[in-house]
């Protein structure tokens, strides 16, 4: 079947598939759902601000023949523009005004079938909180941890099992429910904070009401419900609350392609183009290369963009204006209602770009120091950097989003700590990346990182190299960039990701009552744990108050004989990297580095503590690393 349709046959086409599928098998499903579903009566965004800069806000309201009633409110300032009505009789959507004198209060919405009010909601416009809209994202300033919630601790073992979630707790299925939770993770936020860390970024925690593969939240069935597995909306709040009274800020993982096949509006879609449709099930070719390629085929571009990620992940097409305010909304409605210092944006380039550089824009009219990193993996710097705010690559377009990941070092640093050096290979893959940082807009707002969820452990990538790893920590937490560390990194979890996704998303030990052991203590770590652990808060402790590392610019040599030496200056302070990939020891000779090393006359090692002076050649062991804080 080809993919790219006229647009007459693509409504015939779907008009069929509705017909066929949606009539015959979905909406029984859906009447039946009808019947003994209480929360069918839905207003979503469920409440919303006084003082929002954007005057306009759409509801979307749903229930069953919710078409054939009347609006009626009052309130002062909330005046209702337009009400339309879509394909299936439950839906409504309502553009409000709000006035910018607007006042925090509540109302009844009624939706009114003759005299009688068919449903009522209570809407509430609430006060925000003070600082809001000024709020300051997480920055170069911040090293991010990112942890899978059903895995890294347990701190409810009574919401394991919920009422009405179709998938239980099965800690022995590597794609199982764990058991993770909102009450694990705020047990162990010192643990984090005392790693060195600044951030987290966390998986999704949203409603994934999905017979399996539930766990790692990428497929929504509710996008204003914390999963109750994981706890409420209310915890959710009180763990941004904890973390911020720790200094730590909290990054939310939002997803704009997909939702999962359980969702209630997919049960019952307001219109037939909410979704990507197809006569049967057509996959996303996962080439998001093919939406920068000056030669790519309309084919390959609609398949990246309009194929399903998985069978459960029906694929949205955000051309629908409706749609993308909800989603657009919806995100703003938990920066608001959380307090939230970030977001991660799930698989970036798969949506339309149009919708994500709207929603950037709008997210950033909001919140003009707020911060927003987006998933773009691609390999290659060029197109990789098209994703970036004001990019300078491409046709023009800006996403509007300040940070992407950064995969072309990733795949750099995946190999350059394991192989021999050469021209190309080795050391000099970091710098053949960094030499070509021209292409971004500002490398310095990449998130930089050695692995996350979806891809192999570092410690398997490099065949459990102590030394490699300690190498690559000291780079990743000193190169240009802001540093994101997968939780059991530090406790140098293993893991190959074409082994299975559960492999690379094993349990922290110690999260769980009964655990045998408890690498949250560094008595339940193993000595190479515990080496690796020192080295990492050493590292990020120094980090946090360098201000050549979070503010300074990046200076590099040109690595030889796998000797890698960079700067990082920030007025007149700076930070020598000294890294050693041979297998003998380096010498190091001051007269070459003399451009920086010129003003300073002695320097302290941040890991070993250790003083050298800087007026005669000093040598750093065979594989290893040197972080030096330069003195005068
Ligand atoms: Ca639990």
């Amino acid at each position: 079947m080809k993919m790219s349709f006229s647009k007459s046959s693509l409504s015939v086409l779907l008009l069929s598939f509705c017909l066929v599928l949606i009539s015959a098998e979905i909406s029984i499903a859906q009447k039946s759902k009808v019947a003994d579903n209480p929360v069918n009566f839905r207003v979503e965004p469920p409440s919303w601000w006084a003082g929002m800069n954007n005057p306009e806000l759409q509801l979307l309201v749903y229930g069953p023949d919710i078409a054939s009633t009347e609006v009626n409110f009052s309130y002062p300032g909330i005046t209702l523009k337009k009400k339309h009505l879509a394909e299936s009789p439950n839906y409504m959507f309502l553009d409000l005004e709000l006035a910018p004198d607007l006042k925090p209060g509540s109302f009844a919405i009624k939706f009114m079938r003759g005299k009688k009010a068919a449903y009522t909601y209570n809407y509430v416009i609430a006060e925000r909180a003070p600082g809001s809209a000024m709020r300051k994202g997480f920055g170069r300033e911040d090293v991010v941890y990112l942890l899978m919630p059903d895995r890294f601790a347990n701190g409810d073992p009574s919401n394991d099992n919920m009422p009405g979630m179709l998938e239980t707790a099965n800690r022995s299925n590597p794609v199982g429910r764990h058991g993770g939770d909102i009450a694990g993770i705020r047990k162990h936020l010192d643990y984090i904070k005392e790693l060195g860390m600044t951030a987290i970024w966390i998986n999704p925690l949203l409603e994934n009401n999905n017979p399996a593969y539930s766990y790692h939240g990428y497929a929504i069935t509710d996008f204003y419900k914390i999963d109750p597995r994981f706890g409420t909306n209310s915890d959710y709040v009180a763990l941004v609350n904890d973390a911020h009274a720790k200094g730590l800020k909290v990054i939310k993982d939002m997803i704009f392609n997909h939702c999962g096949i359980n969702h209630w509006f997919i049960n019952d879609l307001p219109m037939s183009n909410w979704i990507h449709q197809f006569p049967e099930f057509t996959r996303s070719n996962f080439r998001a290369e093919a939406l920068t390629d000056p030669y790519a085929s309309e084919y390959d571009k609609t398949r990246l963009l309009q194929g399903w990620f998985d069978t459960n992940m029906p694929d949205f097409d955000q051309r629908n204006r409706f749609l993308t305010q909800y989603l657009i909304q919806n995100s703003i409605w938990w920066i608001e209602y959380a307090g939230l210092d970030g977001i991660r944006l799930d698989t970036q380039p798969y949506p339309y770009k149009e919708m994500i550089a709207e929603w950037g824009k709008r997210v950033f009219e909001e919140y003009p120091n707020f911060n927003i990193v987006g998933e773009a993996w691609l390999n290659r710097e060029g197109m990789n950097a098209y994703y970036q705010k004001n990019a300078i690559v491409g046709d023009g377009y800006n996403s509007y989003l300040p940070s992407i990941t950064d995969f072309s070092m990733h795949g750099a640093m995946a190999r350059a700590f394991t192989e021999a050096d050469g021209w190309a290979e080795g050391m000099a893959r970091l710098y053949y990346v960094l030499a070509q940082d021209f292409l971004w807009s500002d490398p310095y707002m990449n998130l930089i990182f050695l692995d996350n969820h979806d891809v192999n452990r570092y410690f398997n990538n490099v065949g459990n190299d102590l030394n490699a790893m300690k190498m690559a920590l000291s780079f990743l937490l000193t190169t240009r960039g802001i540093p994101q560390v997968y939780y059991g990194t530090e406790l140098l979890m293993d893991g190959a990701e074409h082994k299975g996704h559960g492999e690379i998303r094993w349990d922290f030990p110690g999260g769980w009552p009964g655990d045998q052991v408890n690498a949250f203590e560094a008595s339940g770590r193993t000595a190479q744990q515990n080496e690796v652990f020192l080295h990492m808060q050493r590292l990020l402790k120094f980090r946090q108050q360098s201000k050549p590392i979070t503010e300074g610019r990046l200076l590099q040599f040109i690595p030889s004989n796998g000797l890698y030496v960079y700067f990082r200056i920030a007025g007149s302070q700076a930070v020598m990297v000294v890294l050693n990939n041979s297998q003998s020891p380096a010498k190091i000779e001051p007269e070459k580095y003399k451009e920086v090393l010129g003003k300073f006359t002695s320097a302290t090692d941040v890991i070993t503590l250790q003083k050298l002076s800087l007026d005669k050649a000093f040598e750093c062991a065979p594989r290893s690393s040197m972080v030096l804080e330069l003195s005068r």
